[in-house]
């Protein structure tokens, strides 16, 4: 039996090519938990993208909390940082912190995140953030970084395959002004 791994993920591009890769070791979960992504109509974009393809390949989506109040709340001081600034930290520890808080009560035996495959993340901070929480929970954080051996551009050319929606932007109301 394959051990059970709940997969953070914020939308579809960064997730179909992690997806495929752990689901041959692992039975895998995606959980969707982005109260940062703005405005709603972008949210509900990105996540009925990957759920709908998620159907498709039989993986299971859990959804978490929209709770953007929240999240604004958290950054409060921090809306002029530039991506990768410490906006971005208080981002990934939310979101993170929340994934690792899920996977250990219910009993998974892994978590990890897509957020290591984009170019535009700070993988460093990524996986100091994850390997704290993961010591804090007792769940393992598998720290890969997905853009290694061409990950990002195999992501792009299968997202490309399934005809998906790429977004030009990070996710949140400040990050629309990076657009890439
Ligand atoms: S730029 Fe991206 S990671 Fe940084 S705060 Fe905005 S949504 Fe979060």
């Amino acid at each position: 039996m394959k051990s059970k791994l709940l997969l953070h993920t914020c939308c579809g591009p960064c997730s179909i090519y992690v997806v495929e890769q752990l689901s041959k070791d692992y039975e895998v979960t995606v959980y969707f938990f982005n109260p940062n992504i703005h405005p709603r109509k972008e949210y509900l974009a990105r996540r009925d993208e990957i759920k709908k393809y998620l159907d498709k390949i039989k993986v299971e989506f859990v959804e978490g909390e929209y709770n953007t109040k929240d999240w604004f709340n958290r950054i409060k001081g921090l809306e002029k940082e530039p991506e990768k600034g410490k906006r971005c930290d208080i981002c990934f520890e939310l979101r993170l912190g929340k994934t690792a808080e899920k996977a250990k009560q219910d009993n998974y035996d892994y978590w990890a995140a897509t957020l290591s495959i984009s170019p535009h993340k700070d993988i460093k901070k990524i996986n100091s953030i994850a390997n704290k929480l993961a010591k804090q929970y007792k769940v393992p954080f598998l720290d890969k970084d997905w853009k290694k051996n061409n990950g990002f551009k195999i992501a792009c050319d299968m997202s490309k395959q399934e005809n998906f929606y790429r977004q030009n932007y990070c996710g949140c109301i400040y990050s629309q002004k990076n657009e890439t």
